[in-house]
C-alpha cells in the first residue's frame, strides 16, 4: 500500500463509554458533523432503535442490519482518520460491549455534568483501566444546571481512582453559563447568547486561578498509560466545546499500539506481515442469510482485499475476499485498511471470539480476550425433548462464539446461562430458534454474584439455598450467591476458602 506509514500515523481508534442518557449518541453525531459525514444532527442510525424493546430491536436488526453499520463509524478530521467503535449501553449491553474495549487504543468517557459518575460508566471504566490506555473525559450538558466542576473532578479521583487534569473549565452552567475557560490558550470561550453575569464570571475565574496554582501537572506519559485523564466540559447538544475537545483529543490520543503475542513477541503496527484478531461476531439476524460478520481489529500490516491469511487456532487458510469496511453511512467494499482499522469479514462459521489471523509464514497468536463475570443467570431448557441434538449443537456453537456463558449444575448437569446483560439471553433465544430451530425456555434464577472456588476446597455441603454450586465450561467449580449478603455470610462461615471474582 502506498503511504502505509502515513496512513498508520493518522489512525485514531476509540470507543465512547458512558451511562445511558449521558449524551454519547449526541456527541457521536457532533463528531460525525465535524467529519462532514452527516449534515444534520439526529441522523445516526440506531438512535431510535436503542430506546425500543429488544424484540423491536431484533425486528429492526432483521430488516436493516443496523447494529452492524453503526458498530464502527469512520470519519476524517484535520488529517486524521478516526474510527469510533460503538459500545451499546442500555438493554443491549452485553459482553460485546466489554470486548469492543479490547480493540481500541483510547477511550472517551462522557459524563452527565448534573449527575457525575454513574454505575455503567464505572463498570466500563474498570475494564478500560485494566488495559492502561488513555481515557479522555467529557463532562456533558453544561448548558443545563450542572454540579460544581470541582466536585465532578474530585469524583474522578475518588470514585474511579484516576487523576484528572482539566483542559478547560466551565464558567457557570445552565441559564447562567458564561462559557468555558481554555486553560491552555488562557482565554474564555463565551457561550453563544450568554446573559452577562459578572459575579458568576468572577467566581469561575477565581476557580481557574486556584487550579492554575494548585492543580496536577499535565503529564503526557501519565495520559498515555491511563493514569491521568484530560478533562473537558461542554455541551454536545449545543455543539459547545466539542471542537476544542476534538482538537485536543487528536493531539494526545495515541496511534495504533503494538500487541504482545502469547509467546511474548511484540507485534508492531508497521510490521509488514498482516495480523489481526476477532473481537466480536455479529450474527445475521435474517434467517435467509445465515452468514455472520467477524469484526477484526487490524494489529499490523496492510490489509488488501483478496489476501490470504491463516486462522491460527485451526491452521486453516482463508481468503479475505468478502470483507466490509465501515464508513459512517454506508457499508462499502474496500481495497485496503491499516492497523487501527476494523474490517468485517463475512464468515460461514470459521471464526470464534479472540481468534488471530496472520498473513506471514510464522504463526502469530494474540492472547485470548478476557472473559467477564456474568451478573445474570437463567436455567435453560428445550421445549421439545425430541430436539436434544440440535439443542446441544446450538448451545455449544453459540457459547463458543461468545454469545453467552455456559454453566452446569454440579450434579444434575442442567444448563445455566450467564450474561453481563439481559439482551444476551434474548439474542441467544432468537438465534436458537432461527438458526437451530429449537424453542427454548428460560427459568430465571435471578441476578447472582459468581465466585470461582479452588477445586481442592470444594465441598458439596457448602451449597445451600442461597448459593448454588455449578461448573463453568471448563468444569471449574463456581458458587452463584444470591447476593452480596449471602456471599459475606459464606465468607464468615468458611474463612479459609479462597473465592475469586474472575476465572
Ligand atoms: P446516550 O444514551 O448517552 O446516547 O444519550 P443521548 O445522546 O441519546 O442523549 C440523551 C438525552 O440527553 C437526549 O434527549 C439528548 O438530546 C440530551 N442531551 C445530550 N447532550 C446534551 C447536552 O449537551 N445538553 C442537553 N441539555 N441535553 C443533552
Amino acid at each position: 500500500m502506498e503511504n502505509f506509514e502515513q496512513e498508520l500515523q493518522n489512525r485514531r481508534t476509540f470507543a465512547i463509554i458512558s451511562h445511558p442518557d449521558a449524551g454519547k449518541t449526541t456527541l457521536t453525531e457532533q463528531l460525525l458533523l465535524h467529519g462532514g459525514v452527516i449534515r444534520e444532527a439526529g441522523t445516526v442510525k440506531g438512535r431510535g432503535a436503542k430506546k425500543m424493546a429488544s424484540s423491536d430491536w431484533m425486528a429492526i436488526e432483521q430488516q436493516r442490519g443496523i447494529s452492524v453499520t453503526s458498530s464502527v463509524l469512520q470519519f476524517d478530521y484535520e488529517g486524521k482518520r478516526i474510527n469510533i467503535l460503538d459500545t451499546p449501553g442500555h438493554e443491549d449491553f452485553s459482553e460485546d460491549t466489554y470486548r469492543t474495549l479490547m480493540a481500541v487504543d483510547s477511550v472517551v468517557m462522557v459524563v452527565d455534568a448534573a449527575k457525575g459518575i454513574e454505575p455503567q460508566t464505572k463498570k466500563l471504566f474498570e475494564i478500560v483501566s485494566k488495559r492502561g490506555i488513555p481515557v479522555f473525559t467529557f463532562f456533558n450538558k453544561i448548558d443545563r444546571d450542572a454540579r460544581s466542576p470541582l466536585d465532578l473532578v474530585d469524583e474522578l479521583e475518588s470514585i474511579l481512582g484516576i487523576q484528572a487534569y482539566p483542559m478547560n473549565w466551565p464558567i457557570g452552567s445552565g441559564q447562567i453559563l458564561q462559557g468555558i475557560y481554555d486553560l491552555k490558550q488562557k482565554e474564555l470561550i463565551p457561550f453563544k447568547n450568554a446573559a452577562d453575569h459578572p459575579e458568576v464570571r468572577q467566581e469561575g475565574l477565581d476557580e481557574v486561578e486556584l487550579l492554575e496554582d494548585a492543580g496536577n501537572q499535565f503529564d503526557e506519559k501519565a495520559v498515555a498509560t491511563g493514569k491521568l485523564t484530560p478533562v473537558f466540559f461542554g455541551s454536545a447538544l449545543a455543539n459547545f466545546g466539542v471542537t476544542e475537545f476534538l482538537r485536543e483529543y487528536l493531539t494526545y490520543a495515541p496511534m495504533p499500539a503494538p500487541v504482545t503475542t502469547v509467546d511474548d513477541q511484540v507485534i508492531e503496527p508497521d510490521n509488514p506481515e498482516f495480523t489481526g484478531f476477532v473481537f466480536k461476531i455479529q450474527a445475521n439476524m435474517d434467517p435467509r442469510h445465515r452468514d455472520r460478520i467477524a469484526f477484526v481489529r487490524i494489529v499490523s500490516g496492510a490489509f488488501e482485499r483478496g489476501m490470504d491469511v491463516t486462522l491460527e487456532r485451526t491452521g486453516k487458510k482463508l481468503r479475505l475476499a468478502n470483507v466490509t469496511q465501515f464508513m459512517a453511512e454506508e457499508r462499502e467494499n474496500v481495497q485496503g485498511a491499516v492497523p487501527g482499522d476494523i474490517i468485517g469479514v463475512y464468515d460461514t462459521g470459521n471464526f470464534q471470539i479472540g481468534d488471530t489471523i496472520f498473513s506471514g509464514k510464522k504463526a502469530v497468536r494474540f492472547p485470548d480476550l478476557p472473559t467477564f463475570t456474568p451478573e445474570y443467570f437463567n436455567k435453560v431448557i428445550a421445549k421439545d425433548v425430541m430436539k436434544q441434538k440440535s439443542y446441544h449443537k446450538g448451545i455449544t456453537q453459540l457459547v463458543q462464539e461468545g454469545t453467552i456463558q455456559l454453566y452446569k449444575s454440579w450434579n444434575s448437569s442442567e444448563y445455566i446461562l450467564g450474561a453481563v446483560g439481559q439482551l444476551q439471553f434474548e439474542v441467544f433465544k432468537f438465534r436458537m430458534e432461527n438458526e437451530y430451530n429449537v424453542e427454548i425456555q428460560f427459568e430465571p434464577i435471578g441476578s447472582k454474584v459468581a465466585r470461582w472456588i479452588d477445586p481442592d476446597q470444594v465441598d458439596e455441603k457448602m451449597a445451600s439455598s442461597r448459593n448454588l454450586l455449578v461448573k463453568d465450561r471448563y468444569d471449574r467449580p463456581v458458587f452463584l450467591f444470591e447476593n452480596n449478603f449471602a456471599l459475606n455470610w459464606f465468607k464468615d462461615k468458611y474463612p479459609d476458602v479462597q473465592l475469586e471474582a474472575k476465572m
